[in-house]
């Protein structure tokens, strides 16, 4: 008797405590919804140094680094995949992965596939070249072999303008710099901030001073989950006027 009158106690006492726990999550978590509960599961191709790129075993960038301040501000834990860039879309859209950052532009054709958030930075698609090459601006491409990555930007605009057969697609930024190296291709289009990376990193190399397009950088999000877009976007906006994605940019972009 004693024993049952404990446990009616215990329940008593405990059971208002789960109650309480379990709105008061639901409650933090909101109505968003992510592939794994509690979990902001990003899909990167984590070749595009500064804004992803590997430092020993973990992802670091610019992207990483806001992806997590709004993991932070959503109360989520942020959990990276590493995949082709070709592949991030698809991993967004198919509800794979939560969203897709990536210095991905915003464009017309991605948006059919994919909700973009508020754009957090900006980019440029820039031409590298040998420091002796007789290319000196975007107009002196015509008919020269050119390196870009898979289904970038780059690789678009590059064979809308200059011709499929004049165009290599490597599925890394540094494949197609080190086509260039190794002189399988003229010049390499490829965002402005890896650009500048990739040479560094490479002698006899130099960016062109003509710009080739500007472009806005944003995350990609499953169309259907416009809670999730909604937040990121809050969370962006409230970095922005924190201050705190100029400090992280700046960090990576001096
Ligand atoms: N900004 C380019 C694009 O969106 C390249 C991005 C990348 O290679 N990660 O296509």
């Amino acid at each position: 008797m004693k024993k049952t009158i404990a446990l009616i106690m215990t329940a008593l006492l405990v059971f208002p405590l789960i109650a309480c726990g379990s709105s008061k999550d639901a409650a933090a978590e909101g109505s968003v919804k992510t592939v794994t509960a509690g979990v902001l599961t990003m899909a990167t191709n984590a070749y595009f140094p500064p804004y992803e790129y590997y430092e020993g075993d973990d992802i670091v960038g610019i992207d990483a680094e806001i992806a997590k301040a709004v993991a932070d501000k959503l109360g989520m834990e942020l959990k990276i995949e590493d995949m082709e860039f070709d592949s991030i879309i698809t991993a967004v859209a198919s509800g794979k992965a939560d969203i897709g950052l990536a210095g991905m532009t915003v464009t017309e054709e991605r948006k059919k596939n994919i909700n973009f958030t508020d754009s957090y930075a900006t980019g440029v698609q820039v031409v590298i070249v040998k420091e002796d090459s007789d290319i000196k601006s975007v107009d002196d491409l015509g008919g020269k072999k050119i390196g870009v990555q898979l289904a970038t930007t780059g690789d678009i605009y590059c064979t809308d303008d200059f011709g499929q057969e004049n165009v290599e697609e490597y599925s890394k930024g540094n494949d197609a710099v080190m086509a260039l190296v190794s002189g399988k291709v003229d010049a390499v289009v490829i965002d402005n901030e890896p650009a500048k990376n990739y040479v560094a990193a490479n002698d006899g190399l130099k960016i062109l001073d003509t710009e080739y397009v500007k472009e806005d950088y944003a995350a990609a999000i499953n169309k259907e989950n416009t809670e999730l877009l909604d937040a990121v976007n809050k969370a962006l906006g409230e970095l922005k006027s924190e201050g705190k994605l100029d400090e992280i940019i700046s960090k990576y972009i001096k």
